[in-house]
């Protein structure tokens, strides 16, 4: 080493020397300063502004009131005996109960590729176009992360699952509305299919930053099931600006005939484009199992993929294997046949119950969810609501004097639209009815006593 070589080497040890100095005394005076600091941890800007949800107001509510719960979209009965059996198979075969691979067990994803193939009119590989996630709610927050950078725009169809806001936000995303409007006499009982699409309002909500919509048939709250002209509409902006489609499909399997539901990713063009989420606990009366999928084009899926892996790492195990095992055996059970044909009924005891208290409702031409029309209801002036409520819109109202006053609870749908388009949403109460017979019948006998409420 020459010396000149030598005397830059002692300079840059005296710089870093200084340097390493001066830095370690900001940090102690930057931590005595941390010690000062006293009060409550600093929550994060992104979760910060979230209020309380309107499910741990309404779901506790129903417990306290011993009210019938037609609140939250879960089954109070079991799954069926062949889908409990295959869990309990799961939990007894050895190598189910360790970490499966971040795509999925094979037995699923091969199951999933089955059983989906025919409904996507092609092979679909399992090993690339298919990927087993923590719910439809883990697909889509993967998803979002995955694809959003700061300030990408997701549109959003109101009104929407609560849950896409918060998923969209906390990935950077920004969320961007446009609502489906009842068309016709919202006093008198309509179908789902009169909620429409302004095509020209989604295309005029298109700007340099949008890179998601989101789609959502059969659709929660409206149990609207989008019609393939509708579709064709909604491909047609997916594919001029070149955008990514996420398919909610959690409701495949629950649709109204004469109405069949239709695959956005078949129409032409738009499997490229499209991420389509489907949901187990959905399908099978097993919400709480915590398992969904998502299915598309290998190079959309391999995102969804690289993104759940940092997220959940793997989704459960032994029950991804009962799942597997149910879509293996549901043909034979007749299972999608019968669970359609169950759901028939409730509905028809869900909108008779309505009816017969005298409440406008639209009749969902799939999912398992009725908007009734609540703008009749007569509640006395004085009647006092929780100070929580008080800031809330008229439905919020309207479902806890229905809890308290009538017995029954449901869910106020303004919660699933924008603060801007609130108001579209607090006209109308949220009914599940994917509930027990006994159940449906408890809730009918206690809507008759709306009656006198009731505007004629
Ligand atoms: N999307 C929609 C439209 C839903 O209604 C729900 C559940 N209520 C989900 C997604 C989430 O499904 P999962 O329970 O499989 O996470």
């Amino acid at each position: 080493m020459t010396s000149f070589h030598l005397n830059i080497l002692k300079f840059s040890n005296i710089i870093k020397i200084n340097s390493t100095s001066s830095s370690r005394l900001l940090q102690l005076r930057n931590m005595s300063l941390l010690k000062n600091k006293s009060g409550p941890i600093k929550v994060a800007d992104k979760v910060a502004h979230f209020k309380q949800d309107v499910w741990s107001i309404f779901t506790p509510l129903a417990a306290q009131l011993n009210a019938v719960n037609l609140g939250q979209g879960f089954m109070n009965f079991p799954p069926p005996d062949f889908v409990r059996k295959a869990a309990i198979d799961a939990i007894n075969t050895d190598d189910c109960n360790q970490y499966a691979h971040p795509k999925g067990r094979l037995r699923l994803l091969k199951a999933l590729a089955k059983s989906y193939s025919p409904l996507f009119n092609r092979t679909l590989d399992p090993e690339t176009e298919v990927v087993v996630t923590a719910g439809a709610n883990e697909a889509l927050y993967a998803t979002f992360a995955g694809f959003l950078d700061d300030g990408d725009e997701v549109i959003l169809m109101e009104p929407f699952f609560d849950q896409y806001i918060a998923n969209i936000t906390m990935n950077g995303g920004v969320p961007v509305y446009v609502p489906l409007r009842p068309h016709g006499d919202t006093s008198k009982i309509m179908s789902s299919s009169d909620w429409k699409l302004d095509i020209n309002e989604l295309r005029s909500k298109i700007t340099p930053r949008t890179k998601i919509i989101v789609l959502n048939t059969p659709h929660n709250p409206v149990g609207k099931v989008f019609s393939k002209e509708e579709l064709l509409e909604i491909g047609q902006l997916v594919q001029e600006f070149n955008l990514l489609l996420i398919s909610d499909e959690v409701y495949d399997r629950l649709y109204f005939k004469p109405d069949v539901h239709e695959r956005i990713a078949n129409l032409p063009g738009l499997w490229e484009h499209t991420i389509t989420i489907g949901s187990g606990g959905k399908t099978f009366g097993t919400t709480g199992w915590r398992v969904g999928w998502s299915i598309g084009p290998k190079d959309l899926i391999k995102t969804v993929l690289s993104a759940q892996t940092r997220i959940v790492f793997c989704v459960n195990s032994p029950l991804q294997e009962a799942i597997a095992i149910s879509l293996e055996e549901a043909e034979a059970h007749n299972y999608y046949e019968n669970h359609i044909t169950s759901y028939e009924q409730r509905r028809e005891k869900m909108c008779k119950a309505l009816s017969d208290a005298g409440l406008p409702h639209t009749i969902p031409q799939g999912a398992y969810y009725v908007l009734a029309n609540i703008k009749g209801i007569k509640i006395p002036e004085d009647y006092e609501y929780p100070e929580a409520l008080n800031s809330r819109p008229r439905d919020f109202k309207v479902c806890y004097w229905l809890a308290k006053e009538i017995g029954v609870v449901a869910i106020p749908p303004s919660e699933f639209y924008c603060e801007e388009n609130r108001h579209l949403g607090e006209d109308y109460a949220r009914f599940a009815f994917c509930k027990t017979d006994e159940t449906l019948e408890a809730a009918a006998k206690a809507l008759l006593k709306l009656k006198k409420y009731i505007n004629e």
